[in-house]
C-alpha cells in the first residue's frame, strides 16, 4: 500500500526485495512493459536484482554448505549458471535458439537479459523460458527427481501457448481502456500434463442467504473442458465452497478423468477437506463425502489458489444464482467466461485496474 492507500505493484516489489527507492531509468521501464504474466514479471525483477536464492547465494548467507549446481554437479549454482552456462540450460537454448537474440549469449548476463526481454517478438517467450529454467530446478529439489529435457520443453511450449492465447484475448477486450493496466503478483497456473484442474468457488448473497457454486475443468494448455454451476438453496459460504468442489469431483469422476488438481480460493474449505476432525466439525459430514471420493481409484490433489487466479470460477459461482436448484453442466464456455479465463492467466482484471503512472 502507498501513502494514498492504493496498492501498487512497484511498492510490492520494493517490499519483497527490501528496496526503498524507486528505480528511475529504462531498466525498470523495459521490464514494466514486458508482456506476460505478472508472476513471471516478478521473477524477472528478482533476476535483474540478483535476488534468486541459488545454492551459491545460500552458502554466502550460510544457509547451506553446498554451492554446487544440483544438475551438472560441475560448477557453482549462480544465476548465470542456471540461465545460461549449465548443460541443462544449454540444451534448452539449443531447442529455443530462435527465442534468443543472435550472438547475445556472450553478452554480460544483465545485458543479455535486458536485450532479450525488450524484444518485441520473442521477449515474452524468453521470459517464460528463463522462468522455467529456475522453476523446474526448485521443483526438482522439492520432489527429489530430475525432469527430462523433453518434459521441460513440453512445459515451456504449453506456456507459450497459454500466454499467447490470453494475450490475444486481452488485446481484443481491453482496447477501450487505453490506460496502462497493471496488477497483481499472482496468476493462474495450469495443471501438469495429463492432469485436469478443477477450479471451484462458492457464493452467498448476503441479503437473501441464497447459496450457489460453480467451477470449471482445465487442461495443461489452459483449455476449458467444460464448466458447471450449482444452485444450492441456502447454506453458509464455507458449505457452498465445499459443496461446489464436491460437485466438481463428482462430474470429473463420472467423465473419466483420473488425475485431478482441485483448486479452491478458500483456505478454510481446503483445511476442512484436508484435515478437519470428521466427527467433531460442523462441516464434518461434507468432509466425509470428500473422503468417499479420495478412496476411489484415482489421484486427487487439493490445494489453495489465490482469488486473483480464480476469477473464472468466481464468475461461474455468481452466475449459478440465475439457475434452477441443482447442478447444471456445460460443455461450451460463454463469452464472459472466456474473458475471465484469459484474466486468470495474465493476472489482470477489470474490477481492480489501476494506473501505473
Ligand atoms: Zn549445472
Amino acid at each position: 500500500m502507498e501513502k494514498d492507500g492504493r496498492f501498487r505493484l512497484r511498492s510490492a516489489y520494493n517490499l519483497v526485495a527490501g528496496d526503498e527507492d524507486d528505480e528511475p531509468g529504462s531498466r525498470w521501464k523495459d521490464l514494466w512493459q514486458w508482456k506476460g504474466p505478472n508472476r513471471i514479471k516478478h521473477f524477472l525483477w528478482l533476476v535483474m536484482h540478483g535476488r534468486l536464492l541459488t545454492n551459491k547465494e545460500r552458502t554466502r548467507r550460510k544457509i547451506s554448505t553446498n554451492s554446487q549446481c544440483n544438475f551438472c554437479k560441475d560448477q557453482d549454482e549462480t544465476i548465470e549458471h542456471i540461465l545460461r552456462s549449465c548443460s541443462r540450460a544449454k540444451s534448452i537454448w539449443d531447442k529455443f535458439n530462435d527465442k534468443c537474440v543472435a550472438n547475445s549469449m556472450n553478452l554480460p548476463l544483465h545485458d543479455w537479459l535486458m536485450d532479450n526481454i525488450r524484444q518485441q517478438g520473442t521477449g515474452t517467450d524468453f521470459g517464460i523460458i528463463i522462468w522455467h529454467l529456475w522453476k523446474q530446478r526448485n521443483e526438482e529439489v522439492m520432489e527429489g527427481r530430475i525432469f527430462s529435457r523433453d518434459s521441460l520443453i513440453a512445459r515451456i511450449q504449453a506456456w507459450f501457448c497459454i500466454v499467447e492465447q490470453a494475450k490475444r484475448h486481452a488485446q481484443k477486450t481491453t482496447c477501450s481502456n487505453s490506460a496502462t493496466v497493471q496488477s497483481r503478483l499472482v496468476c493462474w497456473e495450469p495443471p501438469r500434463e495429463d492432469w485436469i484442474q478443477i477450479q471451484s468457488d462458492g457464493s452467498v448473497i448476503t441479503q437473501t442467504g441464497k447459496a450457489a457454486a460453480g467451477g470449471l475443468f482445465r487442461d495443461y494448455l489452459g483449455r476449458c473442458k467444460g464448466a458447471y454451476v450449482c444452485n444450492l438453496g441456502s447454506c453458509s459460504i464455507t458449505a457452498a465452497e465445499l459443496k461446489g468442489a464436491l460437485e466438481g469431483l463428482k462430474i470429473a469422476w463420472k467423465e473419466g478423468y483420473r488425475k485431478i488438481e482441485l483448486k479452491l480460493d478458500s483456505t478454510t474449505a481446503v483445511d476442512i477437506i484436508k484435515q478437519c476432525d470428521r466427527d467433531d466439525h460442523r462441516h464434518g459430514s461434507i468432509a466425509k463425502q470428500f473422503d468417499l471420493f479420495f478412496n476411489l481409484d484415482w489421484e486427487v490433489c487439493v490445494s489453495h489458489v489465490f482469488r486473483e487466479a480464480n476469477f473464472a470460477a468466481d464468475y461461474l459461482a455468481s452466475k449459478a444464482h440465475d439457475f434452477d436448484f441443482g447442478t447444471h453442466r456445460f460443455n461450451v464456455c460463454d463469452r464472459d467466461l472466456v474473458q475471465w479465463l484469459s484474466h486468470d492467466v495474465l493476472g489482470t482484471s477489470h474490477d481492480r485496474n489501476f494506473n501505473v503512472n
